[in-house]
């Protein structure tokens, strides 16, 4: 018999000469510290990151950094029709500009670093094949000739029989082939393809202990998979046991849509004679949608691509930051705790990992990444607007790059050392809303249909007069106190109120307050009713452009 499963298994596979004991000596168990994690994000070529992705990346990544362990990048092309042109170049530019960065695997399209390769599972066939001769050898994998057609009315009738689907037990009709019958059906030259001979029984329970949601119990796996298709590829199942085993992975991060094939997994980790992996089956990202959570859709929501969020000009730390807020939930209090430390500082703990449905909500996401981009000194900030406007904002590119001593002191305008740090941007496509003012040409542009002075609060009379005794007394070289108690004194003798509360108290003794006069300076400069600090603003404009707005203003209300 297991001489018949010999020549069966030589008969399939001739070339293959090796065999498990050699892969266990070409990739022997790493040597790293005790405690050391091998983590791998496994993605298929499409080009498509999906945040759900990232997510899983950023804590394979995290968890093999804080633990001295090895992060891998592989590459799961099994599938040709996922396959898109430069998808592989495509995920791992969007990788790194998320800071994500692999310690071993593909570096790029072609090259890959590491002892445990190659990373492509398309170039492993080789391994895939000495695992699944092997298993054919010891009778636990066998050739399966049942045509498309054939399985299609399998399935109608378990439908229709209320029975499990799939290809086990009685209705696995190749698995009871002697090694004689199929090698004379592959001598008769009829195609097949090898499927995996399960002893289990859907009747017993397996347990499973899962990192982020601890104990799991499922039925125990029967069916009999296909591991090696027709164009001689692994499945998704083979694959995963085989590379985790031999890239000698201590724990696979996957989505938690895996979960109903992990006792597969075991069966065939075990089938093998391998010691299987832990797993972290991380929750997916769902999207709040009209008060019902569903998936995050790669059609529907544009968020779902991390290609958005590079687009959009959000800083990678934000979105880092952003899902390390999902990851851990106490990543906000560490942050409020750490204000200027770099989120590799903090500690991704996986078993405090919430494992029901993570909700991904981009008012959050601002919030945080406003926070973000606040610690940022001006320096760093232009220079990430820098590099993202070159590719993605043409127009800031240009304006930024007229002068970029000037746009450095916009960009320090509530920012470095200030009092107070402007929170007013989350993405590098506020910054031209957030500081158009600060250019003649934008301003000009967005004033062309007048200037937005609240009408319903002052006539135009009162506008005017306060522009023009404001005009008087504007001076660019005065510090901060000196220039606010001017335009207080202005604000009293024209009849406001320089006390808010006072005001407050009775205001129709008084013609407006004090935030009024500020107001309508604040809107000849900039046109805006919020900006940050309207002295700060004017004395980058400097002196006169300041004086030319004011004057312009009250010649075209
Ligand atoms: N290629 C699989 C996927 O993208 C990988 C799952 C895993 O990490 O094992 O879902």
């Amino acid at each position: 018999m297991e001489d018949k499963n010999e020549e069966l298994a030589s008969l399939i596979f001739p070339d293959i000469t090796e065999t498990i004991e050699d892969l266990e000596k070409r990739y022997p168990k790493r040597n790293l510290p005790e405690g050391a994690e091998v983590t791998r994000f496994a993605p298929s070529p499409t080009g498509f990151l999906h945040i759900g992705g990232l997510f899983g990346s950023l804590i394979d990544m995290t968890v093999a950094n804080e633990t001295n362990g090895k992060f891998i990048f592989r590459i799961e092309d099994t599938d040709k029709k996922r396959e898109v042109e430069n998808g592989v170049r495509n995920l791992i530019t969007q990788m790194r500009a998320f800071k994500v960065i692999n310690d071993e695997g593909l570096v790029s399209e072609t090259e890959e670093v590491g002892d445990y390769g190659p990373y492509k599972q398309s170039e492993r066939e080789y391994i895939y094949k000495v695992c699944a001769k092997e298993l054919i050898r010891n009778g636990r994998a066998y050739p399966c000739f049942c045509t498309s057609e054939e399985l299609d009315r399998l399935r109608e009738s378990q439908e229709k029989n209320k029975q499990i689907p799939g290809y086990y037990g009685m209705y696995a009709r190749c698995r009871n082939y002697t090694a004689d019958e199929a090698i004379e059906k592959i001598k008769s030259g009829m195609s097949y393809i090898i499927r995996f001979r399960s002893l289990g029984s859907h009747l017993k329970k397996v347990k499973i202990q899962d990192i982020i949601r601890g104990k799991i119990e499922m039925a125990e796996n029967d069916q009999d998979i296909v591991i090696i298709k027709s164009d001689g590829l692994p499945t998704y199942h083979f694959a995963h046991a085989v590379d985790d085993h031999f890239m000698r992975t201590t724990i696979a991060v996957r989505g938690e849509e895996w979960i109903p094939s992990t006792a597969l997994h075991l069966d065939l980790f075990s089938a093998l004679g391998f010691e299987p992996v832990r797993y972290a089956h991380t929750p997916t990202i769902m999207k709040n949608d009209n008060g019902s959570k569903r998936k995050l859709s790669k059609r529907k929501d544009p968020e779902s691509a991390v290609s958005f969020f590079i687009e959009e000009g959000y800083p990678a730390d934000s979105i880092i930051e952003y899902l390390l807020t999902i990851i851990n939930s106490d990543y906000e209090l560490w942050r409020k705790a750490n204000k200027d430390a770099s989120w590799r500082e903090f500690k991704v703990k996986l078993n405090k990992l919430n494992s029901s449905g993570a909700l991904f909500d981009m008012q959050k996401l601002t919030d945080v990444s406003k926070e973000v981009i606040s610690r940022y000194k001006s320096q760093e900030l232009l220079s990430l607007v820098l590099d993202w406007a070159k590719v993605y904002d043409k127009e800031l590119y240009d304006i930024l790059n007229k002068d970029l001593d000037y746009a450095k002191e916009v960009f320090a305008i509530e920012r470095d050392n200030a009092v107070k740090i402007r929170k007013d941007i989350a993405k590098y496509k506020d910054i031209i809303p957030n500081t158009f003012y600060m250019y003649d040409e934008l301003y000009e542009k967005d004033i062309k249909n007048g200037l937005d002075f609240n009408l319903e609060k002052l006539n135009k009379e009162d506008i005017k007069a306060i522009l023009n005794n404001y005009l008087n007394i504007h001076s660019s070289s005065l510090d901060k106190e000196t220039w606010f108690a001017n335009v207080k004194e202005m604000a009293n003798t024209m009849g406001f109120c320089v006390n808010m509360k006072e005001y407050k108290a009775s205001p129709e003794s008084f013609k407006g307050s004090i935030a009024d006069v500020t107001d309508v300076i604040r809107v000849a400069i900039s046109n805006r009713h919020n900006t940050p600090d309207i002295y700060c603003i004017m004395r980058v404009l400097g002196e006169q452009r300041t004086k030319d707005r004011i004057k312009k203003a009250i010649e075209n209300i």
